[in-house]
């Protein structure tokens, strides 16, 4: 038991009576205090396992009078420490995981569900999310935070686009039912806001026909010019639904520039040559396939069972995520390349992603994207061979470097990346939109009680006492 443990527990009010849990052991401590990213540690004095939406509400009041912070954790797949409350509460959202019945064009879930929980529920149904990560263990909320983008973003946007209502519990304890329709000013600073004014406990998800099946190629390029001019034909056209990009250490040497695209059917297949038309990859090393619609969006399954046998998996994840705008892509990209050493910066089974998306069709207000019609997600990959903390931090120290190259060309952060931002960082990242999440922190947590971890507002604290002094018990 720490001095913070101890002082808390003889001074303060004490828990309140919960349908779950708030543990203070410190093996549910240590679990909490990690992430994917496995380089920033921050201990909570607790950890929340709620049986309810009450639960998650009545501790954020608890929290709030002893002037403790609170974070909401999904899957813990950040990579910078954001989902931790170093002395704080922490709440392990894997308890809210119920997955309702498919409703026609749409499903109620609790936030705490994963995608793939999801999708056990609405595949039999027919049904889909029209946007999916590309990985599906990440949960609901942890995603409709930071937005949530998937192969099909260009169609579709993210997933915080395509939410229909949330409940949210504020940083004052309040629940609160918000949707484009009601209560929008919470729905908008919710919806990739960094978990800033509220924790979500409840979705609604919107549900599209689910395909059965999917055309699938990989196409591949001598180089990065002749990759982009694909990449903007078939972001263009209407043919493919998935269009990402990956340039990878070839095993010959050198790199290897592919786009990956996928067109979804049920039925009769598509013309491959339609398809096809006017691209300018080597015909010879195309591999096209046909595979269930499920295990398209299995398709990194392979990759993390060959990363959990080496270890990899467990290593450190010093991840940069981007986007940067099409009149830049290739002189930034080309720029960049010429600096990264893939063997120790990537390593053998990380990769640069390069994934062109139309941004017409995302509207959630602080995604924050290149005013351009047409960007690319440019994101570092990095699967370090080595769990030297040394190594991640260097690369942590890349990330910033390269992050603000791509800033000063007009590009923006996807805000799961691995390196500090301070509040300034993130007022200039919200830009015009910053005053949007600016009055709803002030109007749903003015005590700066919730999700220290991001590091959005002056004065959060670091050591897990909020800025304002506890009010009495
Ligand atoms: C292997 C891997 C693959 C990925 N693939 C993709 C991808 O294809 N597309 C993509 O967009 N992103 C992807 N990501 C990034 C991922 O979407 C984010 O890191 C996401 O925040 C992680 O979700 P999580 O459930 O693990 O959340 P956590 O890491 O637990 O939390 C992330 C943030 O959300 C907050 N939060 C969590 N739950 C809630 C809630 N219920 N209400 C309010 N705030 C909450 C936390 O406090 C924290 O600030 C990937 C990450 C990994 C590690």
């Amino acid at each position: 038991m720490d001095w913070h443990h101890r002082t808390a527990r003889t001074t303060d009010p004490s828990p309140p009576a919960l349908d779950g849990e708030l543990r203070f052991d410190q093996l549910a401590r240590e679990q909490a205090a990690d992430d994917f990213g496995h380089i920033v540690h921050t201990e909570p004095e607790a950890v929340l396992l709620p049986g309810s939406a009450d639960d998650v509400a009545e501790t954020i009041r608890w929290a709030a009078k002893r002037g403790r912070t609170f974070a909401p954790q999904g899957q813990r797949h950040s990579v910078w420490g954001r989902s931790g409350a170093r002395h704080g509460i922490v709440a392990d959202m894997s308890t809210r995981r119920s997955v309702g019945r498919v409703q026609n064009d749409r499903i109620v879930v609790g936030a705490g569900a994963t995608w793939r929980e999801v999708l056990a529920a609405t595949l039999p149904r027919g049904k889909t999310p029209p946007v999916l990560t590309d990985y599906l263990d990440l949960s609901v909320g942890g995603t409709l935070v930071v937005g949530g983008v998937g192969g099909t973003t260009s169609r579709y946007g993210v997933q915080s686009d395509r939410v229909l209502s949330m409940d949210v519990v504020t940083g004052t304890g309040q629940t609160i039912t918000c949707s484009a329709r009601s209560n929008t000013d919470l729905f908008d600073a919710a919806r990739a806001g960094l978990g800033q004014v509220g924790v979500i406990t409840e979705a609604t998800l919107e549900l599209v026909a689910a395909p059965e099946q999917v055309r699938r190629f990989v196409l591949f390029y001598p180089d990065l010019a002749g990759m982009l001019t694909d990449a903007r034909l078939l972001s263009s056209a209407a043919g493919f639904d998935a269009v990402q990009g990956a340039i990878l250490a070839a095993p010959t040497g050198g790199l290897s520039f592919q786009l990956d695209v996928a067109k979804f059917f049920t039925g009769n297949p598509p013309d491959d040559d339609l398809l096809l038309a006017g691209l300018s990859d080597d015909p010879v090393r195309r591999t096209p396939g046909t595979i269930a619609h499920v295990d398209y969006l299995e398709r990194l399954a392979g990759l993390e069972a060959a990363l959990r046998a080496n270890g990899h998996w467990f290593h450190p994840h010093p991840w940069l995520t981007t986007f940067i705008g099409d009149s830049h892509v290739e002189s930034v990209v080309d720029d960049e390349l010429g600096r990264v050493d893939p063997a120790t910066d990537l390593g053998r089974f990380g990769q640069i992603v390069l994934s062109p998306i139309r941004t017409g069709a995302i509207t959630s207000p602080l995604l924050r994207t290149p005013s351009e019609g047409l960007c690319f997600a440019f994101n570092f990959v990095r699967v370090p061979t080595t769990a030297d903390p040394d190594n991640a931090h260097r690369l942590v120290e890349s990330n910033r470097a390269v992050y603000e190259r791509i800033r000063n060309a007009g590009g923006t952060l996807y805000p799961v990346s691995a390196f500090p931002m301070s509040p300034g960082d993130w007022r200039r990242h919200f830009g015009s939109e910053f005053h949007r999440l600016d009055e709803a922190k002030q109007k749903f947590d003015p005590d700066h009680v919730l999700t220290p971890g991001y590091d959005v507002f002056e004065g959060m604290p670091h050591d897990g006492v909020s800025r304002r002094r506890a009010a009495p018990g």
